[in-house]
Order: structure tokens, then sequence, then C-alpha cells
């Protein structure tokens, strides 16, 4: 076994709780240098293969993309309308996860969520709906969720969890969808009794995909009285059946941007501009070319320019600085009115992180005329990380596509 690697995320998790009760005084030296703010660095976020399947499971507090989400609150997960997309009805699919605890005691662990329809055509509807202000009933195939806990709480020791893989986190989560292994398993299939899912959609494709021939054998091995007491934990560790669905799982690890600040080697320049070959590089000429305004072309350049210094950034975190995220095209931004205020406690919105459409490269995600595809999706989440009854708050995201003028 790597124990290299466990002490590395034993020390990554220990570093986030320590800024958690510790180093109030760090706090205070970061708003001292309020006056440089510009310089602050802004921390990215990369994608890994996990190093071990393990350290992804929620009682390890992971940043992760793809697969499914490890639930921080495991019971009370977004169900009813929350969790499908609003344009086509069907369940979101997981985009990835962030583990950003604050200083306050209510959100001791924090951690955010990033959900949407993988059509690209229920993104270029959500594009018109986000214009829409405040609308009562938003209509959106992205959606953000923020789940917070504090220190003392039903679901994880207060202590840092031992990291080995038979830690296992204080009680159990709900029962998933059988299928997505993301949602809450609310139906049941009539006919075995057993198998549960989120939705009929999923219940669909799972039968085709096979469970039509296991529900007989379901029935005849399982007898009713079987329906076990250790379901719920056997299903929570499951990937879902339909994993080959979901985009594949990777490890989000940080970096400051300020480390790649400084000069480049040629070989380094080399390796990274793999992604600029395959993913960037040619569609992005074309994406240039087609730009109409001359500002569209200035600030895309310059996008670029800031993403080149660490080309397989997949994510640029900002809720600690003063930053502002950097938008790839100066058509399709929002101005302070386009973002709502927190819809639970009123308060301002605060641009907590930025994905970038790298992301969709080392999902696999073709590159066709229809394929999902954004310029840049940013997450904005209430400042005051309000503490509301609700286990799952919803937040924004406001999302900028390359050519809006052709939807649909
Ligand atoms: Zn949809
Ligand atoms: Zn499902
Ligand atoms: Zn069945
Ligand atoms: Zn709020």
């Amino acid at each position: 076994m790597d124990t290299g690697a466990i002490g590395d995320l034993v020390d990554k998790l220990k570093a986030m709780q320590n800024d958690n009760v510790e180093d109030q005084d760090e706090y205070d030296d970061v708003d001292d240098d309020d006056e440089e703010e510009e310089h602050e660095p802004i921390t990215l976020g990369f994608v890994d293969k996990p190093k071990n399947k393990w350290s992804l499971q929620r009682q390890y507090f992971p940043s992760k993309a793809g697969g499914v989400p490890a639930w921080l609150d495991p019971l009370n997960i977004p169900s009813r309308g929350s969790f499908v997309c609003d344009i086509c009805g069907d369940p979101l699919q997981f985009l990835l996860q962030v583990y950003a605890p604050t200083e306050q005691e209510t959100a001791f662990h924090r951690m955010l969520y990033v959900f949407m329809c993988p059509s690209m055509k229920c993104l270029l509807r959500d594009q018109h709906e986000q214009w829409k202000h405040h609308p009562e009933k938003p209509s959106r195939s992205v959606k953000v969720f923020r789940c917070q806990l504090q220190r003392v709480n039903p679901f994880y020791s207060q202590e840092c969890p031992q990291y080995n893989e038979s830690h296992k986190p204080a009680g159990c989560g709900a029962v998933l969808c059988d299928w997505c292994g993301t949602w809450k398993g609310d139906k049941l299939c009539s006919s075995c009794r057993q198998t549960r899912y989120c939705s009929e959609k999923h219940q669909a494709m799972s039968w085709r995909a096979g469970h039509k021939i296991a529900c007989s054998q379901i029935q005849i091995s399982s007898p009713v009285s079987g329906s076990n007491k250790s379901g719920a934990t056997l299903l929570e560790s499951h990937k879902g059946r339909g994993s080959k669905n979901l985009w594949p799982e990777f490890e989000i690890t940080i970096e400051d941007e300020s480390e790649y600040n400084r000069d480049m080697s040629e070989e380094n320049k080399l390796s990274n501009s793999l992604i600029l070959r395959n993913r960037t590089d040619d569609t992005m000429n074309s994406i240039f070319d087609s730009f109409q305004g001359d500002a569209d072309k200035k600030s895309w350049a310059s996008f670029q320019e800031c993403i080149d210094k660490a080309p397989e950034q997949v994510l640029r975190y900002y809720r600690n600085t003063n930053a502002k995220p950097m938008w790839p095209l100066s058509s399709g931004r929002p101005s302070n009115a386009d973002i709502p205020g927190c819809s639970y406690c009123n308060g301002p919105m605060c641009c907590e992180f930025q994905i970038l459409p790298q992301l969709l490269y080392y999902f696999g995600v073709d590159n066709e005329v229809d394929s999902l595809d954004w310029a840049s999706i940013v997450v904005y989440a209430c400042e005051a990380s309000c503490n509301a009854s609700l286990p799952y708050k919803h937040e924004f995201a406001w999302v900028q596509i390359h050519s809006p003028s052709t939807a649909l």
C-alpha cells in the first residue's frame, strides 16, 4: 500500500481542518493584505485518477469530478423536483463537487455540488432561462447544491478520519438508485420488489440493459422476507449499474496559480500542450474565427493567455480572494444585477469557482456539433454560507457558451 499517498491525504485534510479551528490569525493576516488583493493567488483544480477508490468516499470529504457524488449528508439528499433537468425532466448527471469549509462553526464541513443535464439542447435552452431575472420557478439544466455540517454531526467523527480502507462513517445513507447510484431510490421495481430507482427513466434504462433478466432471478433467489437490512450500506457503496453512462471518476487536486507564473521550460510546454492540441487548438481556432466582435476576440485571447499557464486546469477557485471570474467572451457575461441574491437569506452571493471546458476533454465527451460544450460555468454561492434548515440548498450557476447566437 502506498503510505506516501495516504500521508498526503492526511496532511491535506488536516490542513483543511486546521484552517477552520485554529488559524484565525491567518485569516486576520489575509484581511490586512487587502490592498494587495490583485496579487493574491487563486487556486487551480486539476483532475487525477484517484490513488485508491476508497479515498473518494464521503467520510474523506473529497473534491471530485465524475462518477457518483459523495453526499455529505447521505440521508437527506435532494429529491422531488430538484434532481431533474427542468427542461427535459431527466435526472441530472453529477459533474463535480468541491470541499470548501469556512471558518464558521455551521460550515465546519461544507461541500458544493454541481449537476447538469448532459444534453446540449437543454443547455442551450438553459442559456435563455438564466437571463430571466429572478424567475419564481427557474428552469435550469445546471444545478448547484450547498450542504454544510457542524463539527458535531450525526454522520462523521469530530476527529480527522483515519486514512485506511476500513474507516467507515457513522450511520448509513439513503438507499440510492440502482442505475445511476446518484439519487434516492424512491421507486421500487414492482416485479422483484428489491431494486430501487430514482425515476421511471432509469428504471426503463436498467430494464433494457438487463434487469429484465436479473429481475426474475432476484425473485427466485431471495424471497420477500430477504429484503436485507444491510441493503442501504451495500447500495451506498456501489457505483450504479448504469455507471458507464456516468462521466468517468476523478479526484480533484489543487495548486496555487502562482506556481505556474514562472516561465515554463520547453519540456513542460510540450506535455502541457496535449490538451490544447486535442481539445482546444483546432476547435478553438475555428471558434476564434467565428467571433463577430473585436471585444470577444480580445477577451478570448486574454482568457487563453491566462489559461495557458496551466492548460490542464479544470477549475478556478476564487472564494477566498477578491478575484473575479475570467470570462472567455465579453458577450454573454452577467452584470451584477443578473446574479440573484441567496434564496434563503436574501444576502449577496459571491463567485465561488469557475469550471472550464477542459473537464469535458477528461470526460471523453465528443467534439461534435451537438456535443455538450461550454465556455465557462461560474458558480455563485451565498456569501454568508447561511444555515437554512434545508440540508441541500440551491445555489446559482452562470453558464457562458461559445456561440449563444446559434442557440436552437
Ligand atoms: Zn435536460
Ligand atoms: Zn437514477
Ligand atoms: Zn425487478
Ligand atoms: Zn444565504
